[in-house]
C-alpha cells in the first residue's frame, strides 16, 4: 500500500509498504478521510515539543480519521465493510487510570500516527476497541473531525465558558473553530491559568 511518510523537516514522501495484517483483537481500516493535525504540522516544521525527540515516533502520521473496515482479526467483534471513526490514543483499558475514567493519561497508549503507523496511508492497523461504528458511510467525512472536536469540547468544559461570554481562541487548528451566526452581547471574558501539559493535550 501507499503511505505518505515524514522524511525529514519540511519533507514528506510517498512510500510503498506491505499491507497491514490484523492480529487477534485488531482491525485494518481502509482510510477514507484524515485530518492534518496541528501537531503533525509541528513535526513537519521541526517545531517542539516533538514526538521524534521522545524517541517513539515513526514516520507515517495521521490520527484524525475515518474509514471502512477492510480486515478483522480474531475476536475483534466488528464486521468488514462497516464505516468507523477511530480513537487514535488506544489506551490499555486495564491500568489504574483506564479503570478510573482517566484513559487519556494511561502510560500504555497505542498512539496511531506516532508510535504506530497512522492514517496518511491507504490502510491503518488499530485495536478493535479504538474503532467507533458510524451509522452509515455518509458520516465518514464529518466524523473525521471527531478527535479535534473532542479536544475543543474538553477545553470548553474545563474553561466553564457560558453562552454570551466573549472568548479568545488561541488555536492553530482550523478544526478547533466552528462558525456561529450568534452575536452574543459583550461581557468580560474569564481569565484562566494555563494548565500543565499532559498526555491528553499531546493528542490533538
Ligand atoms: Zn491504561
Ligand atoms: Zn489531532
Amino acid at each position: 500500500m501507499k503511505t505518505v511518510a515524514f522524511a525529514g523537516i519540511g519533507k514528506m514522501e510517498v512510500r510503498e509498504v506491505p499491507d497491514p495484517t490484523p492480529e487477534s483483537g485488531q482491525i485494518v481500516v481502509k482510510v477514507e478521510y484524515c485530518g492534518i493535525c496541528g501537531s503533525d504540522l509541528h513535526e513537519y516544521h521541526g517545531e517542539g515539543p516533538s514526538m521524534r525527540a521522545s524517541g517513539v515516533f515513526q514516520p507515517v502520521m495521521g490520527h484524525e480519521f475515518t474509514g471502512t473496515i477492510a480486515a478483522v482479526g480474531d475476536g475483534a467483534g466488528l464486521r468488514e465493510g462497516d464505516p468507523v471513526v477511530v480513537h487514535p490514543g488506544g489506551s490499555c483499558g486495564a491500568c489504574f487510570y483506564c479503570t478510573n475514567g482517566l484513559s487519556n493519561v494511561c502510560a500504555t497508549q497505542w498512539g496511531t500516527g506516532y508510535m504506530h503507523p497512522g492514517a496518511y496511508a491507504e490502510y491503518c492497523l488499530v485495536k478493535a476497541e479504538m474503532a467507533l461504528p458510524l451509522p452509515d458511510a455518509s458520516a465518514l467525512e464529518k466524523a473525521a473531525l471527531s478527535e479535534p472536536l473532542g479536544v475543543a469540547l474538553r477545553a470548553i468544559n474545563r474553561g466553564g465558558v457560558q453562552p454570551g461570554e466573549t472568548v479568545f481562541i488561541a488555536a492553530e487548528a482550523l478544526s478547533a473553530c466552528s462558525p456561529s451566526s450568534r452575536q452574543p452581547e459583550r461581557t468580560p471574558a474569564r481569565s484562566s491559568s494555563p494548565s500543565p501539559p499532559n498526555h491528553a493535550e499531546s493528542w490533538h
